[in-house]
């Protein structure tokens, strides 16, 4: 736990010191769960959203953009069921005045079980070897079976609570389990009460004229009660996706883990519509469609997993996290749910307008239904920077910090590095720098000694350095240096270009796919 807590310090303290994310109005010791993007978290998290529009639009002529209003008839949030019922229960500790989710506090303990279940089968690997077979093992083991038992009564029971609104009873759940409060160790907990996640505001100038009205909690209603407008207009024929990123807001309760949950963040969501009857196929192909997006990128399939919800939300009737292991475990990064025809039907039920599509085909009108895929933009940011930091100790026994990033989203794609500042060398760099502007993210930097200038870049995630030396003057020749491996290379000054295309090129990373 030190370890992890160790790490995701390093991760917070490198986005800052290399302009990638500062905490919101910083000069004023900061917002809650709000943050800047700084001068290299802009470009990394442009080229994240690129990448995944080219992934999910450019690439899919039967997928459209959008990009609706934040603000929203208020009647949209009734429809879609987030005035009623877009609560968290929440639990204040009446010694440490902490507040919590309860129903995270439930997950949490779960999850030290699991962590249980995980050291016995890492024991029994061990102690079969090649032998071993992990599915029959926690199948047959006594041990983790009991284990499993119990995460299982417990989480049922939390649902069910939940679900009838119960919440005495997620309140003695924790009690019974003796859960205590993670910073202080109190047991001393308040009544669970819900809380609702909408931010409210006011629009009109006068009091009495002002109508309430919310800050959206996610982008998918934008797609929804645009469907039509979109289909008509863009002649699209069944099945077919909107996509659409953009700010959502959420006054989240606890938010303690730097820009994992914020209060104001980006989503990128694809709501593909399809004919009733369908959605399961489609859901399938979705889930698998992402999990290659995000394997093409090359952050190790081990770092990913899928959770299958058992309990599902009332709109749907099947849905899927994609989780990744971030430096506090394994947690959701994107959502995949089969949200059946409950939002287009509930809008068309509050607007009194038909939201249906003409199938020429069944020579019929129906609502479709829908398959959503929703990722959080800085949660996939965290996903990538987090898992790209690393320290590396040298032969030489010194340690390098370096940012592999994936080169496709690295903000800057070469620095340019006079070996020294004169004899005409920063010239040649400055018109290297002026040459492959054009095409990419390039830096020229010519201050401090080379190799730690090198060293800067390398913790800057740039994947390349290209090196102006004497030996130009003569041969137009540079140095090349890879981030990565280190490795140098002499290439002429009229291949850098096609050198760094290869390796940033978002064709060849989404050829993966
Ligand atoms: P969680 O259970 O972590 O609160 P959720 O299930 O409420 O998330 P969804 O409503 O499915 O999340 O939203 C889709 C995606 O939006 C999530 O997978 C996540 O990546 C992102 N997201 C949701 N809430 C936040 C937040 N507060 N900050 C950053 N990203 C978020």
């Amino acid at each position: 736990m030190a370890n992890q807590d160790d790490k995701f310090k390093k991760v917070i303290s490198h986005a800052k010191e290399y302009g990638y994310v500062f905490q919101s109005s910083e000069i004023y010791d900061g917002l809650s769960a709000v943050y800047d993007y700084a001068q290299n978290g802009v470009e990394l998290k442009k080229n994240i959203r690129d990448y995944w529009w080219k992934a999910m639009v450019q690439m899919h002529e039967n997928i459209v953009g959008l990009d609706a209003a934040i603000f929203m008839h208020p009647t949209t949030w009734k429809a879609s069921g987030h005035v009623d019922a877009f609560n968290d229960p929440l639990i204040d500790n009446k010694d440490s005045k902490k507040r919590y989710r309860a129903d995270v506090l439930v997950e949490d303990y779960c999850a030290k079980i699991e962590n249980k279940i995980n050291k016995e089968v890492t024991k029994a690997a061990k102690r079969f070897g090649d032998a071993f077979n992990k599915d029959e093992f926690v199948s047959t083991n006594g041990r983790v079976l009991g284990y499993q038992e119990k995460i299982n009564t417990i989480l049922s029971r939390m649902a069910k609570s939940l679900e009838d609104e119960d919440l005495a009873d997620v309140k003695a759940l924790i009690e019974e389990l003796e859960i205590a409060d993670p910073l202080t160790g109190s047991k001393n907990w308040t009544d669970v009460k819900q809380f609702n996640l909408m931010f409210g505001t006011k629009l009109g100038a006068s009091a009495e004229s002002a109508m309430d009205l919310y800050l959206r909690p996610e982008t998918a209603q934008g797609i929804f009660v645009n469907f039509l407008n979109v289909q008509k207009t863009g002649r699209m024929k069944i099945p077919f996706g909107i996509a659409q990123t953009g700010k959502a807001f959420r006054n989240e309760i606890v938010a303690r883990q730097f820009i994992f949950r914020m209060r104001e963040f980006e989503q990128m969501e694809m709501q593909f519509f399809v004919k009733p009857g369908t959605q399961k196929k489609w859901y399938k192909k979705w889930k698998e469609t992402r999990l290659k997006w995000h394997l093409s990128l090359g952050l190790g399939a081990v770092n990913y997993r899928f959770h299958d919800h058992e309990k599902l939300a009332h709109y749907a009737d099947a849905a899927a996290d994609i989780e990744f292991k971030f430096p506090f475990g394994f947690k959701e990064l994107e959502g995949i749910h089969s949200r059946t025809d409950f939002d287009l039907k509930a809008h068309e039920e509050f607007s009194g307008k038909k939201l249906q599509y003409f199938d020429h085909e069944e020579n019929k009108s129906y609502v479709p239904y829908v398959v959503e895929t929703s990722i959080g933009l800085d949660r996939m940011f965290l996903a990538v920077f987090s898992n790209a930091l690393e320290y590396e100790t040298l032969e030489d026994g010194s340690i390098r910090t370096v940012l592999k990033l994936p080169a496709v989203l690295a903000p800057t794609k070469a620095a340019v590095l006079p070996l020294i500042k004169r004899d005409g060398l920063p010239e040649i760099a400055k018109q290297i720098v002026e040459d492959l502007k054009w095409d990419f993210n390039v830096a020229y930097d010519e201050k401090d000694a080379v190799g730690r200038r090198y060293r800067r870049q390398d913790a800057n995630g740039t994947p390349f350095c290209i090196t102006v030396d004497h030996d130009t003057l003569k041969d137009n020749t540079v140095t090349v240096r890879h981030r990565d491996t280190m490795e140098q290379k002499r290439v002429k000054i009229e291949e850098l270009r096609d050198i760094i295309k290869q390796e940033v090129d978002v064709k060849s990373w989404l050829m993966k796919m």
